[in-house]
């Protein structure tokens, strides 16, 4: 009887310690759109087709070099601007696409503030999510993002997100590209049983980097799947309303033993 009464306090106990991480339950069919490097197809081409789902992203946005000025490649910041505006999150992904793993804080720190500088002379709300360029990434950088107060940051590592298991600057992703449709189709089936699945997509299409590109009718084709089964698609920021970042971040140790890279 006592035996049994201790186990109840030690599962409740244990209930509640996971309570404290998410505010509330992660409903099944949970899905964060991510986009990275700020191509020209995002303005032209993906934000008008989420628009007409009704579906929310995150832009991690930077001045890809060396042709960012070309605006046939790249987005310029009145365009990143126009996106804020229509209600989608714009994020940051250092100003060069910087291997973060390599730089030291101070240099970190400059590839950061000059995307928080711009946003903020634009008053585009201020960018308080991340995106390890290339995937590169380690613990000091992780650090520093702690100390610049950032709350989420998404890595690769082709595998459903865990906000109990996950550290909520190790987020895991997939990315998707011309050729892994069933990938990606089958990944969405992992949103479930407390795991969200999050999307790392390029331009659609994407000239400049053509091994990341997706064309627009297979793009076309997921937000389609994704409408008609019911899916919740949101941009990374909206996860606040789920997940209490400070306390993920107090309870979670980073774990670099698992695959951060897609
Ligand atoms: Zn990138």
């Amino acid at each position: 009887m006592i035996k049994n009464i201790l186990v109840l306090i030690a599962l409740s106990l244990f209930l509640q310690g996971q309570s404290q991480i998410l505010k509330q339950e992660i409903p099944d069919k949970l899905v964060v759109l991510t986009f990275d490097d700020a191509p020209a197809s995002q303005y032209s081409v993906v934000a008008p087709m989420l628009k007409e789902f009704g579906f929310g992203a995150t832009f991690f946005v930077c001045e890809f070099p060396p042709n960012y000025k070309d605006s046939t490649l790249y987005m310029n910041w009145r365009q990143i601007k126009a996106l804020d505006k229509m209600g989608f999150e714009v994020a940051n992904h250092t100003r060069t696409h910087a291997n973060v793993g390599k730089l030291s804080q101070m240099e970190f720190n400059t590839e950061l503030e000059y995307i928080e500088n711009k946003c903020d002379s634009l008053r585009i709300a201020k960018p308080k999510n991340f995106a390890y360029p290339g995937y590169g990434l380690n613990a000091l950088a992780l650090e520093f993002l702690q100390k610049k107060d950032y709350n989420f940051a998404r890595a690769g590592g082709s595998r459903a997100y865990d906000p109990l298991v996950d550290h909520p600057y190790l987020i895991p992703s997939w990315a998707t590209d011309a050729e892994n449709k069933n990938e990606i189709m089958s990944s969405l089936d992992q949103a479930k049983n407390g795991k969200i699945v999050m999307l790392t997509i390029h331009g659609v299409p994407d000239i400049e980097h053509p091994w990341v590109n997706t064309p627009p009718a297979l793009f076309r084709e997921y937000l389609q799947y994704l409408s008609d089964h019911n899916y919740k698609v949101i941009s990374l920021r909206d996860l606040e309303a789920y997940i209490d970042v400070d306390e993920a971040k107090r309870k979670i140790v980073p774990d670099f033993n698992k695959k951060l890279k897609n």
